[in-house]
Order: structure tokens, then sequence, then C-alpha cells
């Protein structure tokens, strides 16, 4: 079976053809600037990737060209498009109303729809790559993976928050978190990994790319998480503050006459590793300029860190122990200096690190030795692999 899997943006959309059987990407790509001019990335299996300057005015057009692609007599990788047998959609906000994923039915989409309130940038976009598979492929069944979906376990303990509890039951304003089909993926490989019952297993997944969090999964299911009802809360990220005390908003909103929304943009945009060290949100150009001695820099990754080391032992606590711990995306797959950086403080746990195995870069491995109390793993993260799963299993 060939599962498309789409991840719709407001101005781009991510799009992998895997064959369910073999979970062999035959095609992958992007659509860019969607709205604005238009380039499509097509990269077949084996194959050199080809970027090519498109007109997309909308999001229709954009996944027209995507099916094209795929179809192309000489670089496509199916014959027509009766080779698609489904699609499974990524959507960032499914709210209180799924916690698994689900088979995209008019009703669904009403349901997701409703949850457009708690992430306004994300699920309209979603929706809008959703109606236009719907309109380009009519017959095909389709599947909604939502990010929130794997934290619906959570305890009420865990989500939620300080607030007059009246803001819960009138606007579901609790904590959701995010990166849900990373988190499981990831928690599972490494049980997978470590020959464990995912069951019994207490794993605490880092998720370190331009976004960022860390999941408490007890036994197989979501207890805790560091993002909350968007994914604003939690670690310092690539542009994103994580925790701050909430008085800095009116604070800031006062000393720099800023609007409420101006300064949320500011906490989303500007804040973060990029923030902190006016340099870059991308880690290696914080690596490179801390090697050369920019003070700022080297604070924006030693505070980076700090944050994590702080979640890690809050998860350990939560669950009342810790099995492994896993370095997840971008940043937790490649960067082996900061994961050491981070690991050098957890030495209290009865961790002891590999040192050779951890400059390994992007792959499934083992980083900690073979006396270490916690197993501590990097495993690149597949979420497209996931949702491509997810959707089998439903359709
Ligand atoms: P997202 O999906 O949230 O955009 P990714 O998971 O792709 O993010 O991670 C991107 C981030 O990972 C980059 O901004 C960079 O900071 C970090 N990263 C990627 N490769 C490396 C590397 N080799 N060394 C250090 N950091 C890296």
């Amino acid at each position: 079976m060939n599962v498309l899997v789409i991840n719709c943006g407001s101005s781009s959309l991510k799009y992998q053809l895997i064959d369910s059987q073999t979970e062999a990407v035959l095609a992958k790509g992007l659509c860019e600037r969607i709205g604005i001019d238009g380039r499509l990335v097509y990269e077949k299996a084996g194959c050199d990737k080809e970027v090519t300057e498109a007109a997309m005015p909308t999001h229709k057009q954009a996944i027209q060209l995507v099916l094209d692609a795929l179809v192309n007599p000489t670089t496509g990788a199916i014959a027509d498009l009766t080779a698609i047998d489904a699609v499974g959609h990524r959507v960032v906000h499914g709210g209180e109303k799924f916690a698994t994923s689900t088979v995209l039915t008019e009703e669904v989409i009403n349901v997701i729809e409703e949850c457009n309130d708690l992430a306004p940038l994300h699920n309209p976009a979603n929706l809008i790559g959703i109606r236009a598979c719907q309109e380009l492929m009519p017959n095909v069944p389709m599947v909604a993976v939502f990010d929130t979906a794997f934290h619906q376990t959570m305890p009420e303990i865990a989500y939620m928050y300080g607030l007059p509890y009246e803001y819960y039951e009138k606007y579901s304003v609790r904590r959701y978190g995010f990166h849900g089909t990373s988190h499981s993926y990831v928690s599972k490989r490494a049980a997978d990994i470590l020959g464990k019952d995912y069951s019994e297993l207490k794993t605490i997944v880092c998720h370190l790319g331009n976004g960022a969090s860390i999941c408490a999964v007890n036994c197989g299911k979501s207890v805790d998480t560091s993002m909350g009802l968007t994914p604003l809360e939690g670690l310092i990220m690539g542009t994103r503050s994580g925790d701050v005390d909430p008085s800095i908003l009116d604070f800031i909103a006062q000393k720099e006459n800023l609007t409420l929304s101006e300064v949320m943009n500011v906490l989303n945009k500007k804040s973060g590793v990029e923030g902190i060290s006016g340099v870059s949100s991308d880690f290696r150009d914080l690596a490179a300029a801390a090697k050369e001695g920019n003070h700022r820099a080297e604070l924006a990754i030693d505070a980076f860190a700090y944050r994590v080391v702080k979640y890690i032992g809050a998860y350990a606590a939560a669950m009342n122990g810790v099995d492994a711990i896993c370095f997840t995306a971008g940043l937790g797959e490649n960067d082996a200096a900061t994961r050491a950086k981070i690991l050098a403080n957890l030495s209290y746990l009865g961790i002891a690190v590999d040192e050779e195995a951890n400059n390994v870069r992007g792959k499934e491995i083992v980083i900690s030795t073979p006396d270490s109390k916690v197993a501590v793993l990097t495993i690149p993260t597949n979420e497209e692999l996931a949702i491509c799963r997810e959707t089998v299993a439903l359709v």
C-alpha cells in the first residue's frame, strides 16, 4: 500500500510517498512560498533532487503539482494516481477531542475546525491541505494524525494550569503538548532497541530541534510534556522563549510600548537562543561563534542545556525513576557536544556516557556504557513513517 504523507503549513507543504510494506520512501519533497510565487522540490528515491520554480497561488495548485511530479512519465515514482492508496495528514491540534489518529470524515473535519482557536497558525493550514487533497483525490481514504493525541493520557495534575478552573471549562485552557508523533515513535523504538517491554519502561524523550520539547513516557503513556496550550511553553528553543514569568509580558509591553500581540511575537519569533545570543537560532552557528569567544552564543547553548537538564530531573521525579533517556530531532540527533553537556549533569542518575558512541551522528545508537544505570540513546525521529503506519492501521 502506498501512503502519501502531507504536512501542510500556511505557505509550505512537505510530502512523502511511502510504500507501507517495505517502509521505503518512494519520493519526497516540499512546496515552498505557496500563495507568494512558488517552488517545488521533488526527490525520487535514488535520484537527484529537482527544484522547479512553479506558480502555486493556492494549496490546491501546490498539491496538483506534487501529484503531477509523482506521476511524471520520466521522473515519477508511480504510474498513475490510482497507486496512491491513502493519504495521512499531520494535524497539529486535536484539543481534547482526539486521543488517537482518526479517519477523516466531514464530521471529523468540523471537530478539527473547532480546535482552530487553540492553534490559529497551524490548524487552518492543515485543514486547507486536507480539503485540497479531498478535491484532487475524492475517492482516496484520508487520516488525520494529531501532534497532541499521544499526550491525551497526561493526568489532570500534569495538564491543569494554576488558573481559575472556569478557563478550562469555558475555553479548554490546559496543557496539551506537541511533537506527540515523534515522542511516541522514539519511545517505542527505544524499547525495541533495548529489547525491553514498552509497557514496563520509564522513558524521557528529548525532541531537540528548532522547536523543542521533552516528554515523560511511563509504561507506554505520555504522563507529562514540556509544551503546553501552545508550543511556546517549556524549553528555550530556536526563537521561542519557553517558560518565562508571565509578568514579563506586561512589563515589556509597557517599557517597549508594545501591544500584547507584539510581545507574543517577540516571545515566539525573537527569543530563545537567537534572542539570547543575537547570533542565530541554529546551534551550528552558535557553536562556531562560541568557539570564537562570543560569550552570548556560549550562554545561549549553556542556558538551553541547563533547561533540558532541569526538565529531565523533573520528569525522572514525576515518574519516580527513569530507565531510558532518548535524544532526537536536528540537534538531539546530531549535536554531540550539547548532548555531552546535558549528560554531564546527570551523573546523579547513575548515567555513564560512552564518549565514542556519543560522537556518532544521526544513527540509532546506545550512547551510555553497559554499566550505566539509565540507558541513553540517540534515535532519529521519523514522523512521516509514524503517520504512514497510523494511516495504514486505520484504512
Ligand atoms: P524543526 O523540525 O523544529 O524545524 P529540526 O529537527 O530540523 O527542527 O532541527 C533543526 C535544528 O537542529 C537546527 O536549527 C540546528 O540548531 C540543529 N542541528 C541540525 N544539525 C545539527 C548539527 N550537525 N549540529 C548541531 N545542531 C544541529
